[in-house]
């Protein structure tokens, strides 16, 4: 039997009920912050990454889904959201709507990873993009709007950590004063950091190797080196934050490798998961569009693998997003009332009820065991006498409680039922 791609877990049916709520309640967060869905193919034009990612970066270099498809086309699966939307934002000019868009997408993404816990080559992830302003105020309002989803996750207290790594005024300075700094440790750093040394010497701040993490220590860092309106700029977030009594810290070693990223920079960590330690994180990247041939639009957005989130959720044992018992199943004592049993269960599926029915003949004994194997909170009773007399048996199967309703009246009687009861 052909068995799937490594790293491509299917999502099996009583999985699915977790991805739909944490999706769901993502989805109404999101609205009430005014953000609009957007949804890109699951594959672009390969130059479309290799611009909005950066050449030089793992994903670039390593990990990309690229194939020729028929008509000689170099076409790649997208391994993450932001330059995906930030194309179709500049494509069908949306800042022409409004000077501030606010975007988000679901779905999954695909990198070609070695697997390992945490890691999967298709993931997915929730996308948000808040495109068109520069000012600090869209920074914290990102932040707490990320703070917010964690809260309603199930994860809340995850510790954010905040940077700001500067702008085309500041950095070059910065980085001249950094390549100084770490050539004099130089043979302490690892094979990996003697290429970013020469391309890319901010992210030998985040190397996870002891030794480079031991020579990069006491190096001068962005934090200190701020341009004037880069500091104003990270001091009104600060302001704004603590306004909002939203905790962080500033933690300096949080940097960005790709000249397209400014100022505010953000990850929340759960130090619960190891190495692969943040549950989200996102920034500013005031310089991206016109990377990929635009105007310029300052933007900031952040990206959580949703796998992320309910593994962590798993690690925390919390029950926030797994759903109990709900809906009807209707169940029937011999073969005569079957078409009156079927009748009710559209009824009351079209009264908005979870509902389901016997397709199998099952015993009653049966079908009662169906019903709690399927998560029915309740089962409505179907036999002869009971149609005789109009009436039909219902049973509360979490509470064992049993009582006789009118046959016509049955789904008035089970919409009466709370509504935090049949959801
Ligand atoms: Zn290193
Ligand atoms: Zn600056």
């Amino acid at each position: 039997m052909i068995k799937g791609v490594r790293g491509a877990p299917d999502i099996l049916p009583d999985e699915v009920g977790r991805w739909q709520a944490l999706e769901t309640m993502t989805r109404d967060i999101l609205d009430r912050y005014g953000y609009a869905e957007i949804r890109t193919p699951l594959f672009e034009r390969t130059e479309l990454f290799v611009r909005g990612i950066g050449e030089g970066t793992d994903i670039v270099e390593k990990e990309m889904y690229t194939f020729q498809d028929r008509g000689g086309e170099s076409l790649t699966l997208r391994p993450e959201a932001t330059a995906s939307l930030m194309r179709a934002y500049a494509e069908h000019r949306l800042a022409a709507k409004s000077s501030l868009v606010k975007l988000y997408l679901i779905g999954p993404m695909f990198r070609h990873e070695r697997p390992q816990s945490g890691r999967f080559r298709q993931f997915h992830q929730v996308d948000v993009e808040a495109v068109g302003s520069p000012g600090p105020a869209v920074d914290v309002e990102i932040l707490a709007l990320l703070h917010h989803l964690l809260e309603a996750w199930g994860l809340p207290d995850t510790p954010l950590h905040l940077n700001s790594i500067g702008d085309r005024q500041c950095r070059p300075a910065y980085r001249e004063a950094l390549v100084a700094f770490l050539r004099e440790r130089q043979e302490m750093l690892c094979a990996d950091c003697h290429v970013r040394l020469e391309k890319n010497p901010l992210r030998v701040l985040d190397c996870k190797q002891p030794r480079c993490q031991e020579a990069a220590r006491g190096a001068p860092t962005l934090t200190e080196s701020l341009c004037g309106p880069c500091q104003e700029h990270f001091d009104a977030v600060r302001r704004l934050l603590d306004g909002l009594r939203i905790g962080y810290e500033v933690n300096p070693r949080l940097v960005r490798g790709l000249d397209y990223y400014t100022r505010t920079t953000f990850e929340f960590i759960n130090p619960g998961l190891g190495a692969q330690n943040a549950v989200a994180g996102g920034g500013r990247y005031d310089g991206l569009v016109e990377e990929l041939g635009g105007p310029p639009t300052p933007s900031i957005g952040f990206a959580v693998g949703e796998e992320r989130i309910l593994a962590s959720l798993a690690l925390r044992e919390q029950g926030a997003v797994s759903a109990g018992a709900t809906g009807v199943y209707v169940a029937t004592v011999g073969e005569a009332v079957y078409a009156k049993a079927l009748a009710l269960t559209q009824d009351l599926r079209r009264r908005g009820l979870r509902a389901g029915v016997d397709l199998e003949q099952r015993s009653l004994k049966g079908q009662m065991r169906q019903a709690n194997r399927d998560g029915y909170r309740f089962v409505v009773i179907l036999g002869s006498d009971e149609i005789a007399r109009g009436q039909a048996v219902v049973k509360d199967l979490a509470t064992g409680e049993q009582v006789e309703v009118r046959l016509e009246g049955v789904g008035e009687y089970l919409r009466q039922v709370p509504e935090r009861e049949m959801a």
